[in-house]
């Protein structure tokens, strides 16, 4: 049985003291005993205040990118040592705003992806296809590629500490969601992939993310699709009630 994964990822919003009433708020709705996992993605900056102000809720934190080495000379970067430091347990990886805007390639997601878990971090893996590859049929061509290249050096038990989110690129702060029967055949298709990349028993036991404008009237019917087993959610996991309305909709599944 999959548990359920909430995922709110910030983005670059928010200010300090909004970080903290909207972590704090979430804290307290939240309990370590819930049926659903929630985890949060602040900006880096206010990670260290969001620790605090989630400690002891069961509340999970992730960092919204990481750096693929360790330490040195990498001017502006946090490595996935640093964000553990900070009290994160997690980092999404390969969001499709750092595949298309600030030059993360495949090669470097599956190092990023390598140095998270050297660096004691599960990660999320995004994937997803552009409208436009969507339209030329490529779809499942793009995901096979994504995943199969940010697994690279993931093996079967090293995958029980990584997460895929299915997020279309055309769906992602849009408004625009996919369909219940394009997210759950995207999934199933990811599911078989992993299936062929490691076996029956990883690919059934792998949690499979839909993001992509979720909203408190669309989580419910999407996370109901026997492969989606959760939400990465970017606006509205800015609020606590949307977000809130998010979880008690995947816990009453
Ligand atoms: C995201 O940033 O991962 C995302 C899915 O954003 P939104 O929910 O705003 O579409």
């Amino acid at each position: 049985m999959r548990r359920i994964l909430v995922a709110g990822n910030w983005k670059m919003n928010t200010g300090r003291a909004d970080a903290v009433e909207l972590a704090g708020g979430l804290a307290e709705c939240h309990s370590e005993s819930s049926s659903v996992d929630v985890l949060i993605a602040p900006p880096f900056v206010w990670l260290e205040a969001v620790a605090e102000a989630i400690r002891g809720s069961g509340v999970l934190l992730a960092g919204q990118n990481a750096w693929c080495e360790p330490s040195g000379a990498y001017t502006g970067e946090v490595s996935c040592e640093m964000l553990a430091d900070v009290g994160c347990g997690w980092v999404i990886l390969g969001h499709s705003e750092r595949r298309q805007l600030l030059g993360d390639t495949d090669q470097l997601v599956s190092d990023k992806v390598s140095a998270a878990h050297a660096g004691g971090l599960d990660v999320i893996l995004c994937v997803g296809e552009t409208r436009e590859q969507r339209e030329a049929s490529e779809t499942e061509a793009v995901l096979s590629r994504q995943l199969l290249a940010g697994l690279a050096a993931v093996d079967a038990e090293t995958i029980k500490r990584l997460v895929v989110a299915y997020e279309p690129v055309w769906a992602i702060g849009t408004g625009l969601t996919a369909t219940t029967l394009q997210a759950e055949s995207a999934h199933a298709h990811l599911r078989n992939q992993l299936a062929v990349r490691y076996n029956s028993e990883v690919a059934e036991s792998t949690r499979i993310l839909y993001g992509g404008s979720v909203k408190s009237d669309n989580a419910a019917e999407l996370m109901s699709q026997p492969n989606v087993d959760g939400a990465l959610v970017g606006g509205a996991s800015l609020s606590v009630e949307s977000f809130v309305a998010i979880i008690d909709a995947a816990r009453e599944l």
